[in-house]
């Protein structure tokens, strides 16, 4: 079977990119459209306005509170920030776009032909948003986990709500990390996230959770925080996938519908005839390099936090 597209992905990045292309494209996810949340679902506002997914948005905060062990400050952001349903998100930002769709798990990449569970299919562009397990860009997992690249979190829903967003820098809470309480209607969504990866968060999680009465459901994953090559050989690679995700706050909802239009319009002028392939991916590539120095700065500052003592944190 041949498309015009093969995105791989139907989280933010690749419905980002989706959203941009007029074609023949086929969507490839291994779960439901709006199924696997890992996030904490919280973003400016002004993301879902512009996307028009605001019927996803279950709370709206203006105010946020960074706490160290011996001090809180409170900050009045420049915009509003909002959590919102995954779900509900996804299937908004779905069907606005147009796109065969296929549950299926993708296993690899030979040329252009994307292997999976239930077949193969072909095309000139293939964009990888599969997250920071970056599956056809880094099949053999070889350069997936590198040392140093990586922050892990997890979270749950309390079943209280706590005005306004936390955020806690505290070695009693995660040694090298922090831990977070996001508002989420008449509850809270808390979680804590450890620099160093590979940490064991759920015994923090509980602790830091306190006596907010917290789910059995845990969810979470990996926060890239180091910015990987946005292409591989004629492949795009996008949001998680190339490490889109801000280090210090691991912020990557944002960034992934950023540089996922992006993909998608280079995308989209090729399957137009605009451009070749080829210039597709240097412009690409070109795009994201001129990003790439906040993405470099946060992690000198994010390996600084991972070391300062806790008197110079505060
Ligand atoms: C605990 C936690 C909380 C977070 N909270 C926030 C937050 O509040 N705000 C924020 O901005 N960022 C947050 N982030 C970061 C944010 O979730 C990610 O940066 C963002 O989800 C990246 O989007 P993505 O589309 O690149 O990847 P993902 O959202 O990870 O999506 C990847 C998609 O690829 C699919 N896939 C993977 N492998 C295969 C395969 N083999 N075959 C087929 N499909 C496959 C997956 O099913 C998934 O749908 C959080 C991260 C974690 C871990």
């Amino acid at each position: 079977m041949r498309y015009d597209a093969i995105v791989v992905g139907a989280s933010f990045a690749g419905l980002s990119v989706v959203g941009q292309i007029k074609g023949k494209v086929l969507l490839i996810d291994r779960r439901e459209i709006g199924a696997g949340q890992t996030s904490a679902c919280a973003t400016y506002l002004e993301v879902a306005e512009r996307l028009n997914c605001l019927e996803s948005v279950v709370d709206e905060q203006r105010e946020i509170f960074v706490h160290t062990a011996t001090r809180s400050v409170q900050y009045r952001l420049p915009q509003s920030f909002c959590t919102f349903n995954y779900d509900v998100f996804c299937r908004t930002l779905a069907g606005q776009c147009q796109f065969e769709w296929l549950k299926a798990s993708v296993v690899g990449i030979t040329g252009k032909e994307v292997i999976t569970d239930k077949g193969s299919f072909s095309s000139k562009c293939v964009v990888d948003a599969s997250g920071w397990r970056a599956v056809l860009a880094e099949p053999d997992g070889s350069r997936r986990n590198p040392a140093g690249q990586k922050s892990v979190g997890i979270e749950c829903l309390g079943q209280e709500k706590r005005e306004a967003l936390h955020f806690t820098f505290d070695p009693k809470v995660v040694g090298r990390g922090y831990g977070w309480v996001f508002p989420v209607g008449p509850e809270s969504r808390i979680g804590v996230c450890s620099y160093r990866g590979g940490a064991k968060l759920k015994p923090l999680l509980a602790d830091f959770a306190g006596d907010i009465g917290v789910d059995d459901h845990v969810h979470g994953g990996v926060f890239p925080s180091a910015i990987r090559p946005a292409t591989v050989g004629s492949l795009f690679v996008v949001g998680d996938a190339a490490g889109h995700c801000l280090p210090v706050t691991g912020e990557g909802i944002r960034t992934a519908i950023y540089f996922g239009e992006a993909c998608g319009r280079f995308v989209q002028q090729i399957i137009a005839g605009d451009i070749s392939l080829e210039a597709g991916l240097i412009g690409y590539r070109d795009f994201v390099a001129r990003h790439r120095q906040s993405f470099v700065w946060g992690k000198r500052l994010q390996t600084w936090l991972e070391r300062v003592p806790t008197s110079w944190l505060t």
